[in-house]
């Protein structure tokens, strides 16, 4: 019974198809970018509505001011006894940058040649449009769910802000999630990111004049330039980046994609001072069999060897800054990294609803990106990330998606809803 409801609903997202793309351009219309971001209010309100007029409970909770998240759950009937399911999306986009060099207007939907155009049609609106409209069409067609259908639209992804991570702070858990972010249909675990500044600060500031006593013979005074010391340490960093390069690898990456990369540099006060004080900006990159913790622990534990061997960072070593909850707010950001547990129940399921609908099964494999499936990973969820979109459109001008692909992945994740959630937890259905 339930199969041919499915299938007659997933045959209705081809009839209804205008109606998805209609939301989609709603969403579109949202000037929701990011940074300088603090605008998703209207957008997020909106999303909430929808919720609820398909039977969600929804909370609207602010993680920054004008940036709130959304958090809903439609109860199982069965919930305790049956699979839950966590749907999570973000709704801030991309800068759009010089909109003269886009064709159409970038926050108006705009569709031709079977392409959906706007900022956000491949990352990430129209995976969270294709998410509502598949929740709509299972709720008007009154398709039971027994366990619970959880859904998160979150903020600040773009920015590195802490929207999926303050979520699941909230404590919200699932028995298996998927996030809807620009895969192109493939199924997909990530690296991971983490930022760090490496800071050298000097306890005496001296002027210019005594840089001779500083480095000749007989001087006496021992100080040095903290911009001086700070290229041993990136040469260091240089080194460690290498030896990662040989020593680590992971399935699905190119050798070498852990890197580490000196993004931005600040130190000297005035060209009549010694520079007492330098700071660098890092960019880490590490696979997902590694957490930041051990690997911002890796980058310490041989910065400071380097500076046991040095006598005036000796006394006077590198200090570090980790991670962060807003590249906006705090200059700083991490990503945790996500493995594919391809033994996972929820993973298989999700394989088979892709290979019902679309006559194949879909490509695994590893983002090239980061996103936020790494916090819900660490939360303990089994975790994809699943969504409609390519990267190549995502963040450029002129971004776009396929039409025909978008309404696949609504068929596609109603088959897998109303699968996964009336599994019973025990395995049996
Ligand atoms: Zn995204």
């Amino acid at each position: 019974m339930r199969d041919s409801i499915i299938s007659h609903l997933q045959q209705q997202v081809e009839e209804r198809q205008g109606e998805l793309f209609a939301l989609l351009a709603e969403l579109i219309a949202f000037p929701t970018v990011s940074p300088p971001a603090r605008n998703t209010l209207e957008a997020q309100r909106f999303l909430e509505e929808y919720l609820r007029a398909n039977g969600f409970e929804t909370e609207l909770w602010e993680v920054y001011p004008g940036d709130p998240n959304v958090t809903a759950i439609k109860r199982g009937t069965q919930r305790e006894t049956h699979q839950s399911l966590l749907l999570n999306g973000h709704m801030d986009v991309a800068e759009v940058g010089d909109s003269s060099e886009w064709h159409e207007a970038p926050f108006q939907l705009t569709l031709k040649d079977g392409r959906a155009y706007g900022r956000g049609t491949s990352d990430m609106k129209g995976g969270l449009a294709a998410l509502l409209f598949a929740v709509k069409l299972l709720t008007e067609a009154g398709v039971e769910l027994r366990g619970d259908l959880l859904f998160h639209s979150v903020i600040g992804e773009e920015a590195g802000e802490a929207g999926t991570r303050a979520c699941m702070e909230r404590g919200y858990t699932a028995d298996f999630a998927v996030v809807a972010d620009t895969s192109a249909m493939a199924i997909q675990g990530q690296g991971g990111v983490i930022t760090g500044w490496v800071t050298i600060q000097s306890p005496v500031t001296y002027h210019d004049g005594m840089r001779a006593r500083m480095i000749h013979a007989g001087g006496g005074i021992q100080g040095a330039s903290a911009i001086e010391k700070m290229a041993k340490l990136i040469t260091g960093l240089q080194e460690l980046e290498r030896h990662w390069a040989v020593t680590k690898s992971y399935p699905g990456f190119p050798a070498g994609s852990n890197t580490i990369n000196p993004a931005v540099i600040e130190g000297g006060r005035h060209a009549a001072f010694i520079a007492d004080k330098c700071a660098l900006w890092i960019t880490v990159h590490f696979y997902p069999n590694e957490d930041y913790e051990s690997v911002a622990a890796e980058i310490e534990e041989h910065l400071l060897a380097i500076a046991q061997a040095d006598p005036w960072l000796r006394n006077n070593p590198p200090t570090f800054r980790w991670g962060g909850r807003s590249m906006i707010e705090e200059r700083g950001e991490i990503f945790p990294s996500l493995e594919l547990d391809t033994e996972s129940e929820g993973l298989k399921a999700l394989i088979a609803g892709h290979q019902r609908v679309m006559g194949t099964e879909p490509q695994m494999g590893m983002s090239p990106t980061v996103t936020d499936a790494g916090w819900i990973g660490r939360a303990g969820i089994k975790t994809v990330i699943y969504g409609p979109g390519e990267l190549a459109h995502a963040h450029a001008v002129n971004e776009s998606t396929d039409m025909k692909e978008l309404v696949d992945y609504v068929k596609v994740m109603i088959g897998f809803i109303a699968d996964w959630c009336n599994r019973s937890k025990q395995g049996d259905e």
